[in-house]
């Protein structure tokens, strides 16, 4: 009996006479040989990203188009993985915002929206309205609303069957990321490792019930206050100094990874509370759990076992990349291995019954460290790169040479397959009385320069990469135009689907990465795509629309495909062998133009006082030097600026608050004075470039 006819059984013998959704059966999030859903952010438990289905192969792809699209508006950033669950869609777009969207009709069902602006309090300031999607179990969709709520609504209805509040509300504790579910338990995180003084931590709840069951620190906090577990006892005797006042991060905001075969879940953890250790934990030491995957039992949140990637880290190399299970032969030996492509820019391989490394190779430019020593599993650092002598300039920078765009493995061609950036980083903490710093609230502080100004576009580029864990070498890799790219699916179609910030999504042969197919978009994507099965046909899936940390932060690297706030439609877009419809219409992508008032006259001073707070606090959203990437709109051209009145009733007084514009409390009308004159002067710089 196979188990659809078995759950069809089960729901007659329970007299169930629901039919909106069918029962999917636990053992489908681990089959990866089904691959007619998409259950869970990366499609199963293993988080592979492989599927299964082969209707649409590299050799049929010619006929692959456009076969429906629905739009969707507001959606801002789309970043997130949509899951399909038996005939129906879960896009997750900007602010948690949930849409279902009937597979075979294209309708609408159910848009769950947890009014994210007016929840979060001051953590508006800094959770940049991205959220890379939600979990699915036994009937319910669960969201992570980036104030740090948790919910559980109905898969077939879109009403709230319970809330959880995992952060402390108005803290700079803010949730991105996408929640796990196992089990009849749910997973989530949090982010803000740079705006206070944050300590990472992880909790489970009861999917019918949003009970609380457990919760995992990933740092320590002060040992005066007793530790959590034997695990804080361990982690705190590699800290010095009283890190507890910096909060030490460690902030689980992307990887959560669920292996049933040893009923683990893997965390990739964040980087430290500040970045700078000589701050964090004077004298050094490994700061555990910083920048790790750590193996918990999956029943009680219990530690297993640890792997640091980066020990002490100094640069924002945190390791909350995606963690990918597969079940991998070297020399004829199966081994259960995890492989992890973090930010630090080593490929690794885990055994994951002991967290034990079984090598661990660069796939990108790496100059902070020669290799891994396979004995001790440390890295060997170069000499300098803690900018212990100053200046350094070292690869890769805060950026990684790869972030949280997926990756995906495909078993028939045994490669990883994702994205990769070269941008160098340039690190210095001159100047810095490492005694006296202290956090500010909601302000973005490392502890260290990084480099953090507007950058040079020409200096990035990145691509694709097919690699071979076996041998820990690149097979082939395809140069992209630019920076931030969307993650990746494989197929047993032998194919490779990418979305490209400049609009386009690329298929390649997996074998040797022959483009074998694209489509124009005409938007930059930043979201993974997705295949299902729905009445034996294939479809590929695809949110279209510019976000991430490059439409935040990345100044002109962000702009430079040219996806400005709010000019472009958001869209799904559904793909199938013989599809036809025509791409609604949509702008050419375009740059914007700064405005000037040639009347206003410069104040150099308050214009640097500007520069100042602008590069703590509004850079976050929209962007270095002034320049937005795209999430945001770009104050270079925003009549508002010209206007203190207008500002102020926007930035101090709230007056856009529903729309995601904090409401700056703490600010003066002389904040806001300095700020226009440093929005001018870089207006009138960028008109004159
Ligand atoms: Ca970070």
């Amino acid at each position: 009996m196979n188990k659809g006819t078995r759950a069809a059984l089960a729901a007659i013998l329970l007299g169930s006479c629901v039919a909106a959704l069918a029962e999917i059966a636990p053992a489908e999030f681990d089959d990866e040989g089904n691959g007619r859903n998409w259950l869970t952010y990366g499609r199963t438990h293993s988080e592979q990203r492989f599927s299964p289905l082969s209707q649409i192969s590299a050799d049929n792809i010619g006929e692959l188009g456009l076969a429906w699209s629905v739009e969707l508006p507001n959606a801002r950033q789309l970043v997130a993985t949509t899951l399909a669950v038996d005939g129906v869609l879960y896009v997750t777009s900007s602010f948690s915002v949930v849409t279902a969207i009937d597979a075979r009709t294209h309708q609408v069902l159910w848009r769950f929206d947890p009014k994210v602006p007016e929840h979060a309090g001051d953590t508006l300031r800094v959770l940049w309205g991205s959220s890379r999607g939600v979990a699915y179990w036994n009937g319910k969709i669960f969201v992570a609303a980036g104030d740090g709520r948790l919910i559980a609504v109905d898969a077939a209805t879109g009403k709230e069957q319970w809330s959880a509040m995992t952060v402390e509300p108005g803290s700079y504790y803010y949730v991105t990321g996408a929640p796990r579910a196992f089990n009849g338990k749910v997973v989530i995180g949090n982010g803000g490792t740079e705006m206070g003084p944050t300590r990472g931590y992880v909790t489970a709840y009861d999917t019918e019930t949003g009970q609380q069951l457990w919760r995992f620190w990933v740092v320590p906090g002060n040992p005066a206050d007793g530790f959590e577990d034997n695990a804080m006892k361990m982690a705190a005797a590699t800290w010095n100094g009283e890190w507890w006042k910096h909060g030490g991060g460690g902030n689980v905001w992307n990887a959560i990874t669920y292996d049933p075969d040893y009923n683990h879940i893997y965390l990739g953890t964040g980087n430290g509370s500040p970045w700078n250790q000589k701050i964090r934990s004077p004298g050094g030491g490994d700061n555990l759990f910083l920048c790790s995957i750590v193996a918990l039992d999956a029943d009680t949140g219990r530690y297993k076992w640890h792997y640091q990637t980066v020990p002490g880290e100094t640069w924002d190399f945190n390791s909350a990349m995606d963690i990918v299970s597969v079940d991998f032969k070297v020399h004829e030996r199966e081994v259960k291995a995890l492989m992890h492509a973090p930010k630090n820019g080593f490929f690794y391989i885990i055994n994951r019954a002991n967290g034990k490394l079984l090598s661990a190779r660069p796939f990108a430019k790496v100059t902070w460290a020669t290799e891994v020593d396979m004995k001790s599993g440390k890295p060997i650092e170069v000499q300098g790169s803690r900018y212990e002598d100053g200046h350094v300039r070292i690869w890769p920078g805060p950026l990684g040479a790869h972030n949280w765009q997926p990756m995906s493995w495909n078993p028939g061609t045994g490669l990883m397959y994702f994205p990769y950036h070269d941008l160098p980083g340039d690190y210095d903490d001159t100047g810095i009385r490492h005694a006296e710093f202290t956090h500010h609230d909601f302000q973005f502080e490392a502890g260290v320069a990084y480099g953090g100004e507007d950058a040079d576009p020409s200096l990035a580029t990145s691509g694709l990469m097919a690699w071979d864990p076996l041998t820990q070498s690149a097979v082939w890799k395809i140069p992209n135009p630019g920076l931030w790219h969307g993650g990746t699916m494989t197929t047993a179609g032998n194919l490779v689907f990418q979305g490209l910030g400049d609009g386009r999504f690329v298929a390649y042969r997996a074998d040797n990465g022959e483009e074998v197919w694209s489509f124009n978009a005409r938007h930059g994507v930043s979201a993974p795509p997705i295949t299902y099965e729905l009445d034996g046909q294939q479809f590929i899936a695809l949110p279209v629309g510019w976000g991430g940390g490059m439409a935040m932060l990345g100044g002109s690297l962000g702009a430079q495909h040219g996806w400005p706030y709010g000019m472009h439609p958001r869209r799904l877009l559904v793909f199938a062998l013989g599809g036809k419809a025509a791409l609604p219409d949509t702008l050419p992508a375009i740059q914007v133009t700064p405005i000037d008032d040639p009347a206003f006259v410069v104040d150099a001073d308050r214009a640097a006082a500007g520069k100042d707070m602008w590069s703590k606090t509004c850079s976050w959203c929209h962007g270095p030097g002034a320049v937005a990437g795209g999430g945001a709109p770009d104050l270079r051209a925003s009549a508002a600026m010209l206007d203190l009145d207008s500002l102020s009733s926007i930035a101090l007084d709230g007056a856009r608050v529903a729309r995601g514009m904090p409401r700056f409390s703490d600010m003066t009308k002389n904040d806001m004075l300095n700020l226009q004159h440093f929005v001018r002067q870089q207006a009138r710089a960028g008109l004159t470039r």
